[in-house]
């Protein structure tokens, strides 16, 4: 039973690293940028609540997010595990989520923090051509970042299930850091 859960900066490569890791394990990886942005494509009422936020690069409101994320996680896939990508991104939605796997009597087995450095975040997500990847965008997320998410590094390591994998490598070399990862 893999469960875990992706923390790290925009760009870190943590949606790639997720859908691999997910595929190679059977279970669902589970985005919550990519239910937003599949939200935004059908122009649902919460894909149009959402878009401009994340337009701007802020983040959606929890209200919006959480009962999306109880509800993706109800779903009968996730019982066979799950790799959650982009959610927590502040401390109000890593609290909501301890509630909700202990009712669901279910717990992560770990929080990988993916690390890389500021400048090659920025390079990345450049070369990615996303709609909200534009330069004024990409500093806007990057400091929700560092003041709403980076300070989960901290909340997870209280809880001792943080491990950092070092993200400024070759895309091979982060996915065979985490499946020895996960197989430790
Ligand atoms: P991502 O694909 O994870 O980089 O997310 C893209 C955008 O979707 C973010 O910049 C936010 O606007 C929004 N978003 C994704 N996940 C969350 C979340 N857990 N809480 C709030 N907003 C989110």
């Amino acid at each position: 039973m893999t469960r875990l859960i992706f923390l790290g900066p925009p760009g870190a490569g943590k949606g790639t690293q997720a859908h691999l890791l997910a595929e190679l394990c059977h279970i669902p990886h589970i985005s919550t940028g990519d239910i937003l942005r599949a939200c935004v494509a059908e122009k649902t009422p919460l894909g149009e609540k959402a878009q401009g936020y994340m337009d701007r690069g802020e983040l959606v409101p929890d209200e919006l997010i959480l009962e999306m994320v109880r509800e993706r996680l109800g779903q009968p896939d996730a019982i066979a595990g799950w790799i959650l990508d982009g959610f927590p991104r502040n401390v109000t939605q890593a609290t909501f989520l301890d509630k909700l796997l202990q009712e669901l009597e279910q717990h992560s087995d770990r929080v990988v923090n993916l690390d890389v450095p500021d400048a090659v975040l920025v390079e990345r997500m450049l070369s990615r051509g996303r709609k909200d990847d534009n330069e004024e965008t990409i500093r806007r997320r990057l400091e929700v970042y560092r003041e709403q998410t980076a300070p989960l590094i901290d909340y997870y390591s209280g809880q001792q299930q943080l491990v950092s994998v070092n993200g400024n490598q070759s895309m091979e070399e982060v996915t065979a850091a985490l499946k020895q990862l996960i197989e430790s």
